[in-house]
């Protein structure tokens, strides 16, 4: 079993170099940065986590969750309800996030679905998102098949479209005042974080009390709920206890290998669990997954901080040696949105450029047009990989900017068109 170097990209605090350093697969903390020839010894599974910036949903459960935590698990049969890892993970998320029981899932598309599903929204009824969240757009339609709403996707116009406030949401909010033509809003679904940005507590709370005053319920997809709190400085509670119902993955920058767990109260956990089982949701022996999942809350959690500051560091180094490459979103945890159309660098070559490095981005077959490309950081992504990251940008900047190339559409109003995600 070869051994592999991996530089800290942190210095702050010892207890957190040795936690990065017991978690990930045969590492040892290098005291000095390694040299590139070091980086390149990585075995090939290890250095393609440790550079992979397609997703967070990408990170590989390590030698210690599988042969300690997993193979410690309990075994029993969860649509039985006796799995006692799986119980304990739903009581710890639970307890974690204000709300009295949990479910445990396989995805988060199952959790946010079964939320809606749960909350027994009778046609016709429609729902309030942000036009960009991930249950409109990304969902394969489930919110019309399997709970036979209509949604009205909201524009965020305030704050440079940062997040929907009371205001947008007023906007589309239908009321139910017997018109027939209309399907008044029953739920409203908000997404934190969305692409990365963090929508405030104080508009969260905003939200909260317009909720109340018309009588509505409030979703939460949570998918990186937890990025949310970290960055925003406050208790994951303070956000989801505002929700009746939240979702929230494991498997994205908690770092677990699968699942999703929804929070709500008992009732609303009983029905989702009935519907699991209708979904064909309803999993027998999932106490590893649920044991993997509930250490990586204790254990990778912790590390997220560092992850966000890691992400900033890219980003910074990027609109220094990029000349003119530009980060077109706040950097605010652990997403990078990279525009290239300044520098004169086809996202093609960048793309080509880092995977000589063994670094991997999403976009790899972009076309020529396509200058964007969404960087997803996570626990395993090492220092050396942004270093090299951020060297390959500056070396093809400098060769465009010899040559005077510029591409087209540097500065058009629709760069947010642009697939900029590879795959989720
Ligand atoms: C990833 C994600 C989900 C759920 O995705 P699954 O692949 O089904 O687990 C839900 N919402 C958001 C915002 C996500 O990023």
């Amino acid at each position: 079993m070869s051994t592999t170097l991996i530089q800290p990209w942190t210095l702050r605090g010892q207890r957190l170099l040795s936690t990065r350093a017991l978690l990930t697969n045969n590492v040892i903390v290098a005291p000095v940065r390694p040299s590139p020839a070091t980086f390149s010894s990585l075995s090939t599974v290890h250095q393609r986590i440790v550079a992979d910036f397609r997703s967070d949903t990408l990170t590989q459960p390590t030698d210690e969750m599988i042969k300690k935590v997993m193979l410690s698990a309990s075994r029993g049969d969860d649509v039985y309800e006796e799995d006692d890892s799986v119980r304990s993970l739903e009581s710890h998320v639970a307890q974690l996030t204000g709300h009295e029981a949990g479910l445990f899932c396989a995805s988060g598309t199952m959790t946010n679905q079964l939320a809606f599903k749960a909350s027994l929204l009778t046609p016709p009824a429609s729902i309030l998102c942000d036009r960009r969240s991930h249950v409109y757009r990304y969902e394969a339609g489930g919110l019309a098949s399997h709970s036979q709403t209509t949604v009205y996707p909201v524009q965020a116009l305030a704050n440079k479209g940062h997040h929907i406030t009371v205001q947008d949401l007023e906007r589309e909010f239908v009321v139910d005042d017997g018109d027939v033509h209309m399907a008044p809003t029953r739920l409203i679904s908000l997404e934190n974080t969305l692409d990365g940005t963090v929508m405030p507590l104080q508009e969260v709370k905003a939200i909260r009390r317009f909720a109340n005053e018309n009588k509505v319920l409030l979703h939460l997809d949570g998918a990186r709920i937890w990025n949310a709190a970290v960055a925003a400085g406050c208790d994951l509670k303070d956000f989801t206890q505002e929700f009746d119902s939240v979702s929230l993955c494991v498997s994205k920058g908690i770092g677990a290998p699968i699942g999703s767990v929804l929070v709500g109260n008992k009732g609303l956990i009983k029905k989702a669990r009935h519907f699991r089982k209708m979904f064909g949701g309803g999993w027998r022996q999932a106490g590893g997954l649920a044991a993997a999942a509930h250490w990586c809350i204790d254990n990778v959690w912790p590390t997220m901080k560092e992850t966000h500051a890691l992400a900033k560091y890219l980003a910074e180094g990027i609109e220094r040696e990029g000349k003119g490459a530009s980060i077109y979103q706040p950097v605010e945890s652990n997403m990078v949105f990279l525009d290239l159309a300044g520098s004169g660098v086809l996202l093609r070559d960048l793309s080509r450029g880092l995977k000589e490095k063994g670094i991997r981005i999403g976009n790899e077959d972009a076309l020529e047009s396509q200058t964007q490309v969404r960087l997803v950081l996570h626990w395993q992504i090492s220092r050396q990989a942004v270093d090299d990251f951020i060297g390959v940008v500056g070396e093809l900047a400098e060769a465009s900017a010899r040559e005077g190339r510029v591409l087209p559409g540097g500065d058009v109003g629709d760069k947010k068109q642009q697939s900029v995600y590879g795959r989720r």
